[in-house]
């Protein structure tokens, strides 16, 4: 009898695990409609690369706030920008759903204010997105915008995560600044480096691609995603634990990186999630906001091998 019912059990927490997992896991909506037919299953992709770990918001954040939460709504669309090579894609929040620290029933840690993208556009150079796809790396690119559409780079300066220190940027979230420490060896690391060259764009919203934990390119041809740079075709893009974790700054629940003793939400049978939906009361900034489209914090994200070489190569010499 007890056995049974202890398989009983255990049966029903694997169905309500296994709809949970894909119901839940489904923090975004990527509309593909602006993009060519043939290149939208990268977007979906990179959709569900993202959420195969990002699983939910932080429970943190109170009730009041989490019930202003929906999933994110990000557009991507293939237009002109500048022609082959240079820039081949940007994205960034269009509307932001934001509140400070005196948000009722808070506690936080960091005593800043917090800003959550609520929906997102990602723009593809109609230009390059073809050889992109011939060459293997769309879907990093995409990977690469869909981040900053989430809120990587784009929504550092507005959550507290970085200083700028005798002019240096610096990046200083707690869940990635611990990965970076443990992945680089460098466990003395106060800050994770950031990309300071390339301008408006590029500087501020990556990681640094001189650090050598992130730029493998001369020993192992591989880089890591969320540099400013891409040599298409000719480079492997890892993504490290301090990216994941970064996205756990951004106040997701990341797999493996702040879920622990995160009990998943029930699902309802349409698998809405409990706090989807309501009125965005705490939506301050919609459009032309903190990061708009195509927003400083992230055009010229990615650049192409030219421009790529010669930033690298400029800034050897220094
Ligand atoms: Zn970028």
């Amino acid at each position: 009898m007890q056995s049974k019912l202890l398989t009983a059990v255990l049966l029903a927490c694997l169905a309500v695990f296994g709809q949970s997992k894909s119901a839940w896991a489904d923090i975004m909506n990527v509309n593909v409609d602006g993009v060519d037919p043939r290149y939208r299953s990268a977007f979906l992709q990179a959709e569900a690369f993202w959420e195969s770990r990002v699983i939910a918001y932080n429970p943190i954040l109170p009730a009041s706030v989490r019930a202003q939460l929906t999933k994110l709504q990000i557009t991507a669309v293939s237009t002109a920008i500048d022609g082959v090579g240079g820039i081949l894609g940007s994205a960034g929040p269009t509307s932001v759903i934001q509140f400070g620290s005196t948000a009722p029933g808070f506690k936080q840690t960091r005593g800043t204010p917090i800003a959550i993208a609520r929906t997102s556009q990602m723009n593809f150079d109609i230009a390059d997105i073809e050889d992109l796809a011939a060459n293997g790396s769309l879907l990093d690119v995409i990977k690469h915008e869909m981040a900053h559409a989430m809120g990587f780079g784009s929504l550092w300066q507005q959550n507290g995560l970085l200083s700028t220190i005798n002019g240096q940027l610096q990046y200083t979230g707690v869940n990635a600044l611990a990965k970076y420490r443990t992945e680089s060896g460098n466990r003395a690391a106060r800050w994770v480096p950031v990309e300071q060259a390339g301008g408006g764009g590029t500087a501020g919203s990556h990681w640094d691609d001189d650090d050598p934990f992130f730029n493998r390119r001369t020993r192992s041809g591989s880089s890591e995603l969320m540099i400013g740079s891409i040599d298409p075709g000719n480079e492997t893009k890892f993504t490290s634990e301090t990216t994941w974790a970064a996205m756990a700054d951004l106040w997701y629940v990341v797999r493996g990186i702040n879920d622990v003793g995160y009990r998943e939400p029930r699902v309802s049978p349409g698998g809405r999630r409990k706090w989807t939906g309501g009125p965005p009361q705490f939506l301050t900034s919609t459009g032309g906001g903190p990061a708009g489209v195509p927003e400083p914090g992230s055009i010229g994200l990615l650049l192409a091998l030219g421009a790529c070489g010669t930033l690298v190569r400029s800034r050897r010499k220094s």
